[in-house]
């Protein structure tokens, strides 16, 4: 299989990139973004900036409609049951906050909340806080060597207590599929609600929620070739029905008083104030362009690459690798090598990659790191970006060594 991505020149940053010197290895982090969705920015401001849901005239029955042709193309791109199951975030950061804070009124002291030893600080921290706010016990299930969360310990700790699951899809730093389909039910069973941070994995393959048998899934558009600032929560009908009011203003209210309020039930109940409109747009010709691309062959491009990725470092001596990574991405540090220092002249050589904690600080204390370099890829990138990593690292071990 050729190793040069037929969608490469859909996307001109790559080429500006690349113009300067720029390799870009970095992903997970964010994408870059197709000329479809840079035109669909342009389009909307251009052909004239209106607000959304409130104005009769032409320009905002425009926007509205462009606004909510996102809505319906994210509910197609999930598989959920209807659009008023979609709402629009910030990001995957946002849409968990958005659940730590509507659902907090469901759990009493002594409740336990599950997540694995691999979660994001995006899908931790709003958890554990909720679990200081309101005396609840939070749940770390272990992962086993190849960086999956052990079953076998995840039948044992998911119980009669746990009222909430929430797990990662596809780990930002093992690059793994976790196994939700054998996880899920063991919540599901206990009757708690079950969440999926689908940052990373939404962005590899179709996934269908309903068959997922999630109550929520979330995900950032930046790292599915969209525009930054916005994300999508799903959740199930019932399970949004149990949600809370968090934010207040405009667009989310029904009838107000000085005293008083009552308000929208899901998606606009959660979307208070403007939204990011041109994003949300911008996120609707993401999908378009995603859509009309055979899955398939992105894929097996991936493939290709991901194994050209593993067998570099496997080739190179003192690489220790980071989990069992199955596609994506690679983490790994070097024997006797700081991470600073190699992420340092791989910058200098215009490689970009990720360097540090991955915002997974827990994680890398688990794994007995501080932290590691992450290569990560996506659907524009060639073997070239590869064979220029590879002589990079190789001229900086040289240097170090
Ligand atoms: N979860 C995972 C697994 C991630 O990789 C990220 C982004 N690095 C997030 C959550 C948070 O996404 P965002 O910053 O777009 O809200």
């Amino acid at each position: 299989m050729s190793l040069n991505s037929p969608w490469r020149s859909d996307f001109p940053a790559l080429s500006a990139l690349s113009a300067e010197g720029q390799t870009y290895l970095d992903s997970a982090a964010t994408s870059q973004k197709p000329q479809v969705v840079l035109d669909a920015l342009m389009g909307y401001y251009a052909s004239g900036a209106a607000n959304v849901h409130r104005a009769q005239h032409l320009p905002g029955e425009r926007a509205t409609r462009a606004f909510e042709g996102t809505r319906i193309r994210a509910t197609h791109w999930l598989n959920a049951a209807s659009p008023a199951e979609i709402l629009f975030t910030r990001g995957t950061t946002e849409a968990i906050n958005l659940l730590a804070y509507g659902l907090e009124h469901l759990f009493q002291p002594g409740d336990e909340i599950v997540i694995s030893a691999l979660e994001h600080h995006a899908n931790l921290l709003p958890w554990q806080q909720l679990a200081i706010r309101r005396q609840l016990k939070l749940v770390v299930l272990p992962l086993d060597r190849s960086g999956l969360i052990d079953l076998e310990q995840a039948r044992q700790l998911i119980g009669a207590r746990t009222r909430l699951l929430a797990v990662s899809q596809l780990s930002n730093v093992l690059g793994r599929w976790q196994p939700l389909t054998e996880l899920l039910p063991l919540a599901r069973a206990q009757g708690a609600l079950t969440v999926v941070d689908g940052a990373q994995g939404v962005v590899h393959g179709r996934h269908d929620v309903q068959a997922l048998g999630c109550d929520f899934y979330a995900f950032s558009s930046h790292k599915l070739y969209g525009p930054d600032g916005i994300g999508v929560l799903y959740g199930r009908g019932d399970a949004l029905a149990r949600l809370k009011h968090w934010q207040f203003g405009g667009e989310m209210v029904h009838s107000a008083t000085y005293q008083s309020a009552d308000f929208h039930g899901a998606p606009l109940g959660f979307e208070a104030g403007t939204p990011a409109i041109a994003s949300v747009i911008g996120l609707g010709a993401a999908l378009d362009y995603l859509g009309s691309l055979d899955a398939a062959a992105i894929a097996g491009h991936e493939a290709v690459l991901h194994t050209k990725l593993l067998a570099g470092l496997a080739a190179r001596d003192g690489v220790r690798l980071l989990g069992e990574p199955e596609l994506a991405l690679a983490s790994f540090s070097i024997e006797g090598v700081h991470n600073a220092d190699l992420a340092h002249l791989l910058t200098e050589q215009g490689i970009a990659v990720r360097a540090g904690h991955h915002c997974a600080m827990p994680l890398m204390q688990t794994l007995g790191v501080q932290g590691a370099i992450r290569v990560s890829l996506a659907l524009y990138n060639n073997g070239d970006d590869l064979e220029r990593f590879f002589s990079a690292l190789d001229k900086t071990l040289e240097l170090l060594r």
